[in-house]
């Protein structure tokens, strides 16, 4: 994708549970080689989005479209499996590892589950299933991911040994075995320690320089105003603020939905 056009639109989209609408008419891009942040306290739609752009939950109404070539193409109603296809790729708010599997084992499930990944039920369910000749591949795949983010000293660790920062850099390793070229990331910082949010930016910060586009979602402020290029502010599953982050750190609303509550 060429820096700085749309790869991600997002159209009106619409998810109602029962009476609630958890995400409300929310429209906006992402475009190639950013990181944007998707913010707003507990409650707000964050998790629901991304479960609604990688086709883990159907819109109840809208459109979301990702770029294939020259064109946005519809993906909405796609299953989650063509969607990773496409390049989109996730993590999830709540980390799953296998904890008494090494570093090295649990990134290679995310290649073995490639076009499963995004739905956090096939995590687990196939790890048994890979054979001896898939299992190279898939090992190759690992460790060169785990290079990527710096964990390549890490291989052979039990993951449920690794501090909760390397749990998190580890699950974006799942998520890059299936080459995206879309990371969504589902609060990658929380509960970090400073250094872990650092070290995390300036991975993050890497992938961007490689070409990378980025969705983050976040809870805290803080980490996002450095990091991204552009935010959209959401409130009980509404889009209340959208711009720069110096631009978006001074809005009214936002100021509201942060210490008004
Ligand atoms: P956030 O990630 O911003 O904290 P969520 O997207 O997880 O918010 O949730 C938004 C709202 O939708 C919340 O009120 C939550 O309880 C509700 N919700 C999320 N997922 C479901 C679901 N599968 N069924 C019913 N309600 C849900
Ligand atoms: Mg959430």
């Amino acid at each position: 994708h060429a820096a700085g056009e749309t790869v991600l639109q997002i159209d009106k989209a619409r998810k109602e549970f029962g009476g609630l609408v958890a995400v409300n008419n929310i429209s906006f891009d992402v475009k190639a080689g950013e990181i944007m942040g998707l913010i707003g306290p507990n409650g707000a739609g964050k998790s629901t989005m991304f479960n609604l752009v990688t086709g883990v939950l159907p819109l109840t109404s809208g459109e979301v479209r990702f770029r294939v070539g020259n064109q946005l193409q519809r993906i909405d109603g796609l299953p989650s499996r063509s969607i990773v296809r496409h390049g989109i790729a996730r993590t999830f708010q709540h980390v799953k590892l296998m904890p008494t599997m090494t570093v090295l084992e649990n990134v290679a499930i995310g290649a073995h589950l490639r076009g499963t990944y995004n739905d956090v039920n096939g995590i687990g369910a196939s790890i048994a299933r890979w054979n001896r000749k898939e299992e190279q591949v898939l090992l190759f795949e690992a460790k060169k991911q785990l290079e990527r983010v710096g964990l390549g000293n890490m291989l052979y660790e039990e993951a449920g040994s690794l501090a909760l920062g390397q749990q998190r850099i580890l699950e974006i390793a799942r998520a890059l075995c299936c080459d995206p070229t879309l990371l969504l990331l589902d609060e990658p910082a929380a509960g970090l320690r400073y250094k872990e949010k650092q070290a995390l930016a300036d991975l993050l910060r890497k992938l961007r320089a490689e070409g990378m586009s980025i969705l983050l979602v976040e809870h805290d402020m803080d980490f996002v105003m450095n990091l991204t290029d552009r935010l959209v502010v959401m409130e009980f599953g509404t889009k209340i603020a959208e711009g720069v982050p110096t631009e978006v750190q001074e809005d009214e609303a936002v100021l509201e939905a942060y210490l008004g509550g």
